[in-house]
């Protein structure tokens, strides 16, 4: 057995407030072998990215470390003088956290920084040398062209690109202890997928220890060799994966499981046989481009074509899933489709009537019968308004109800969404990101919509959290009829409700279908490396060794010829690069945009 790397015995972390204190950390014991991987999963809030700063001695104010300690190789990190631990930290202790857009300095290059804080911690190494690891290691977590990425500034790297920055931040000193805290929650499928590859290239080449902390059991299974559940501050369970997953102990852990979505397990929702032919939203040919300056020239601007004549319709009482990752064009869409931008070209009718066309009175009504659901449940609440002020301020825009009446249904929407009596006195200040969008869906309950646009409105939950949101999105939709329109880049949440899904790259929709062919009879192979990269504990009919995809997409700036996925697809052709593929009508619902279909077209849409 190789050294015990790191011990923590009886941790407990509490938060000062108001005098007082209130636990986060309780009695936690945990211990570390070199060239371990140690998983610890939770949801939101159970103290993960607490413990997570702690394992590296950083724990600051207003939280105390008010018992336990945390030993590494033989020293207490906790209890070591501030300046030798920051220098430890730099060196023998690496950490990744999950937000490395805030991690690098905007006005400095990239690769700079991180020669700095190499020759900060290692006494040993001169520039040169240093930056010759810098490369050799931007080089190895495969980010392309190394040498010029050396010199360009943060805001020149993707998401993905930024993480791998940040994996090379963490490993130029090479430490013997690493902690990687969410850091696939950020990112897009696709490239937490390569993230997570990119772990298990690096892992077996490090002489490390290895703490790797996620909301996501499957990304956690994917990559622990031993694995602790936490559940409010407390270790309520410790396994290795394939014996948490056969046999959970903790009925918290049990609950974890059961709330991973089954995808291929089961069926998925079926296309009503009796779909409603109404058409609530009707989108055709619609297209937006944004002139935006060129940064790499004076006065001069460029082009991005955020949307290229997308067309779809979703009918009444339908749920329509839009799926693609960052930047596939998605919130210009949704923008679109509640007028608060206008497309280039294009139409979009709710309920027939082309939306272009309508009077500020026509609008106004459109809106309430029309609701947009947004990611941030943060900043789409006025922060010093109640509760019950907020969701009633929903009905008083619309007018024509008293204040009794308001009363009565604000009342009545918040018992609906889970929210108790007592919250319509609180601030949004005090309540967790998933009682915020609670607030936020009683708001557009309220109005009675017809349509409810869900646009990645459960993104910044947990996995739990998602779970009990869907549930109540399924009561509200059996109880009230409500078409959806779910706009996400999560697959798994949208398999679970939707019973049509649209997929979208670079703007287009290049795959739309039902659920079932989507997720079991994909047609365009963008779909196929998108279910290949989904976090699942169960065996995937599509392998990332086969499927997935390498690189990132093309600027919507500078837009190859032919066929926009080329670059990335393992089935490009010749005709790819040169002819761009329409979306054409492959029969039984289901379109597709790619070359490959050729033979089955049946007409062109
Ligand atoms: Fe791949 Fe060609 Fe199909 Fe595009 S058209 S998805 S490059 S096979």
């Amino acid at each position: 057995m190789s050294e015990r790397l790191l011990t923590v015995e009886g941790l407990s972390v509490d938060l000062v407030r108001d005098g007082g204190l209130v636990p986060v950390l309780r009695d936690v014991s945990l211990a570390l072998e070199g060239r371990q991987v140690l998983g610890i999963v939770g949801e939101s809030g159970s103290g993960k990215t607490v413990l997570a700063k702690a394992l590296v001695g950083w724990v600051a104010e207003p939280l105390v470390a008010s018992r336990g300690v945390v030993r590494f190789r033989g020293q207490d990190l906790l209890a070591m003088p501030p300046e030798a631990r920051r220098i430890l930290r730099g060196s023998a202790v690496g950490y990744i956290g999950a937000d490395p857009g805030s991690s690098f300095d905007p006005t400095l290059p990239v690769g700079r920084q991180i020669v700095e804080k190499v020759q900060a911690v290692r006494a040993d190494i001169d520039a040169r040398a240093a930056k010759k690891r810098v490369l050799d290691l931007l080089d190895r977590v495969h980010i392309p062209s190394a040498a010029r990425r050396f010199d360009e500034f943060p805001h020149q790297y993707s998401g993905g690109m930024l993480q791998r920055a940040m994996i090379v931040d963490a490993l130029a000193s090479d430490p013997a202890f690493l902690v990687c805290d969410n850091i696939t929650q950020p990112l897009d499928v696709t490239v937490a997928a390569q993230i997570m590859r990119l772990l298990h290239e690096l892992r077996s080449d490090l002489d490390a220890g290895i703490v790797f902390i996620s909301t996501s059991l499957p990304v956690v299974c994917d990559i622990a060799d031993e694995l602790v559940v936490l559940s409010r501050g407390e270790i309520v369970e410790r396994s290795t994966p394939a014996r948490l997953l056969e046999a959970p102990a903790h009925p918290y852990s049990q609950d974890l499981i059961a709330r991973n979505p089954i995808i291929w397990g089961t069926p998925p929702l079926p296309v009503p046989a009796e779909a409603s032919p109404r058409v609530i939203l009707a989108v055709d040919d619609v297209t937006k481009t944004y002139v935006v300056p060129d940064r790499t020239r004076f006065f001069g601007t460029q082009a991005v074509k955020a949307v290229r004549g997308v067309s779809f319709a979703v009918h009444g009482g339908e749920n329509l899933g839009l799926v693609g990752e960052s930047g596939c064009g998605k919130s210009t869409l949704s923008r679109l489709l509640s007028w608060v931008e206008q497309p280039d070209q294009g139409r979009i009718r709710f309920k027939g009537q082309d939306i272009a066309g309508m009077s500020a009175q026509q609008l106004l009504a459109m809106r309430k019968g029309f609701q947009l659901l947004l990611q941030d449940p943060f900043n789409c609440l006025p922060p010093n308004l109640p509760i019950g002020r907020s969701v009633a301020m929903s009905l008083q825009i619309h007018g024509g109800l008293g204040r009794k009446a308001i009363a009565e249904q604000v009342r009545a929407v918040m018992a609906e969404v889970g929210l108790k009596e007592d919250d319509r006195e609180r601030l949004p200040i005090g309540m967790s990101a998933g009682q915020r969008q609670r607030v936020n869906i009683a708001r557009a309950l309220i109005l009675e919509p017809e349509l409810l646009i869900l646009d990645e409105t459960l993104s910044a939950l947990d996995p739990m959290e998602q779970a009990r949101l869907l549930d109540l999105f399924e009561r509200l939709q059996a109880r009230h009829g409500f078409t959806y329109l779910f706009i996400s880049h999560d697959l798994a949440m949208v398999r679970r409700v939707c019973t049509r899904i649209a997929v979208m790259y670079l703007g287009k929709v290049v795959e739309l279908a039902d659920t079932r062919s989507v997720f079991f009879e994909p047609t365009h192979p963008y779909t196929r490396a998108l279910l290949s990269a989904v976090p699942t504990l169960e065996e995937k009919p599509f392998k990332a060794a086969d499927c997935l995809l390498e690189g990132e997409p093309p600027s919507p700036i500078d837009l190859p010829q032919g066929c926009s996925f080329a670059a990335r697809c393992p089935h490009a052709m010749p005709r790819c690069r040169v002819e761009e593929p329409p979306l054409v009508d492959l029969g039984g619902g289901r379109f597709s945009a790619c070359w490959l279909n050729e033979p089955e077209v049946s007409r062109a849409a």
